[in-house]
C-alpha cells in the first residue's frame, strides 16, 4: 500500500509504540473473582434473577455512583426503554436525543412509537450543544398548559436524552436548565459512563432516570447488562415491578397488573458484574494512564488531537477518541484502513443516526457539528489491560 498522507503513517508509529499487536477496542477482562461467583450460581443453582448477586451487584452500582437506587436489567436497550416507559413516553411524543449516539437509543424511543427528534453535538463534549438546542426549542416550540408542542408537527416533546459519548460527560448543568424551562423529563443515556463525573458527581444522577449497559465492551461488563439508575424511590420500585412482568406478589397466583417486560438480569450475569465492580477502581485508573500516554505520544502528531475531558469533568475514557483536523478528515477512512491492517482496531464514530433509513424521516435541527464530528473522530484501543504490558 502506498504511504498515507499525515497523520496517516504517524497514527500508526504511535499505535505500533504503544500498543501489543492485535490490539482490540475495548476487550473484557476477567482477573477477579469471577469464575467463583459464576461457579457459585451454578452450584446452587441459582442461575436466574431471583438470587442475591442480583440485589449485591444492585447495592454496588448504587454505591459507586451514589444514585439511590439501580434496578439491574438484560441489556442497556432494556433499561432505556423501560426507563422511557417509567417516564410517561407515549407513543407519538418526540424525544430529544443526540445524532451522533449509539442505535440503541433511538431504537428504545422507536420501538415504542414515540418519535426520535435529533439534536446537534457539540466539539467540546462531543455530548449535546445546549446553547443550540435551547435556541431551536425557542424556535419550533410553543410551551403550553398540556407541555412543550413542536409547532412543526404539532406533536408534544416530551423529553431530553443525553449521552455522555465515548464516556465524557454532555454539559449537564445548562441541559437540566433547559429541561427545567421547556418541561421536559431529563434522561441521561449513561450506557458509556461508568466511572465518570460532571462537575464531582457521577453521571446518572443528574434526571430523572438513567441507563447503565454493561455490553462485553463497556467498562464494566456482565455479558449483556444494563441497569436504571434513580434517586426516586418510587420509580425505582415501579421500574422493579415493570422489570419484572408487573407481577403482583402472591403465594402462587399469577397476578399481573399492566404490560410488563422480562428485562431482570439474571443472578449468572449479576455474579458476573460484582466481580466486575470490584476490579472498576483498577480499570478506571489503568484508562487513565493510558489516555495520559496516548496524550503525550498525539502531541506531537500534527493534524490531529487527541480528545480530552472537558474541564468541568472527570471521564472514564471508555473509548478513546482521536479527532483529526479539518484538512485532514478525507484521509479518516485510509487511516482506519491502515491500522486495521496492521492489526490495531480502530473504528469511526456511528454513523450519524438521521442518516439511517428508519431514522431519515424525523425531525431534527442543524446537525453540521454532528456530521463534522463523525467525519473526523476515530476511536482506538481502549482497554484498561493494554497498561498492564506498559511500563
Ligand atoms: C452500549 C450502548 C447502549 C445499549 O446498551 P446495550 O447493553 O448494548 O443494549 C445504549 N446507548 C449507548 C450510548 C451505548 O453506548
Amino acid at each position: 500500500m502506498n504511504a498515507v498522507p499525515p497523520p496517516g503513517e504517524e497514527i500508526l508509529c504511535v499505535l505500533r509504540d504503544l500498543l501489543p499487536a492485535g490490539a482490540a477496542l475495548h476487550e473484557p477482562e476477567f482477573a477477579g473473582k469471577e469464575w467463583d461467583y459464576v461457579k457459585d450460581c451454578l452450584d446452587t443453582g441459582w442461575v436466574s434473577t431471583a438470587g442475591k448477586y442480583v440485589e449485591t451487584f444492585e447495592d454496588m452500582l448504587s454505591d459507586f455512583t451514589g444514585a439511590g437506587h439501580a434496578v439491574a436489567c438484560v441489556n442497556g436497550t432494556a433499561a432505556l426503554h423501560a426507563c422511557f416507559m417509567l417516564a410517561g413516553i407515549e407513543a407519538g411524543d418526540e424525544v430529544i436525543l443526540p445524532a451522533l449516539t449509539f442505535v440503541g437509543t433511538a431504537n428504545a424511543a422507536a420501538g415504542m412509537g414515540a418519535v426520535p427528534h435529533f439534536a446537534d453535538a457539540e466539539e467540546r463534549t462531543l455530548g449535546l450543544d445546549p446553547e443550540k438546542l435551547g435556541a431551536h426549542l425557542t424556535a419550533i416550540s410553543e410551551i403550553t398548559t398540556d407541555g412543550l408542542r413542536n409547532k412543526e408537527t404539532g406533536r408534544k416533546i416530551v423529553a431530553c436524552v443525553p449521552i455522555h459519548t465515548f464516556g465524557h460527560p454532555a454539559d449537564l448543568d445548562p441541559l437540566v436548565e433547559i429541561c427545567r424551562k421547556f418541561k421536559l423529563t431529563l434522561i441521561e443515556d449513561a450506557a458509556e459512563s461508568l466511572g465518570t463525573y460532571y462537575k464531582k458527581r457521577h453521571t446518572g444522577n443528574h434526571g430523572r432516570l438513567a441507563a447503565l449497559s454493561f455490553n462485553g465492551n463497556k467498562t464494566v461488563t456482565t455479558g449483556g447488562g444494563g441497569a436504571i439508575l434513580t434517586n426516586d424511590p418510587e420509580l425505582a420500585t415501579r421500574a422493579r415491578h415493570l422489570t419484572t412482568t408487573a407481577k403482583v406478589a402472591h403465594k402462587w397466583e399469577y397476578r399481573h397488573d399492566q404490560v410488563g417486560f422480562n428485562y431482570r438480569l439474571p443472578n449468572i450475569n449479576a455474579a458476573l458484574g460484582c466481580a466486575q465492580m470490584e476490579q472498576l477502581p483498577r480499570f478506571l485508573e489503568q484508562k487513565r494512564r493510558l489516555a495520559e500516554t496516548y496524550a503525550n505520544a498525539f502531541a506531537d502528531v500534527d493534524g490531529v488531537r487527541f480528545f480530552t475531558e472537558p474541564d468541568f469533568a472527570k471521564s472514564n475514557y471508555w473509548l478513546n477518541v482521536l479527532l483529526l483536523d479539518a484538512e485532514a478528515a478525507g484521509l479518516r477512512d485510509d487511516i482506519l484502513v491502515l491500522s486495521n491492517d496492521n492489526g490495531f482496531m480502530t473504528r469511526p464514530a456511528w454513523t450519524p443516526l438521521h442518516r439511517l433509513p428508519m431514522f431519515a424521516d424525523f425531525p431534527r435541527m442543524d446537525l453540521s457539528v454532528t456530521e463534522d464530528l463523525y467525519s473526523r473522530i476515530i476511536n482506538i484501543p481502549s482497554s484498561p489491560r493494554i497498561m498492564a504490558g506498559l511500563s
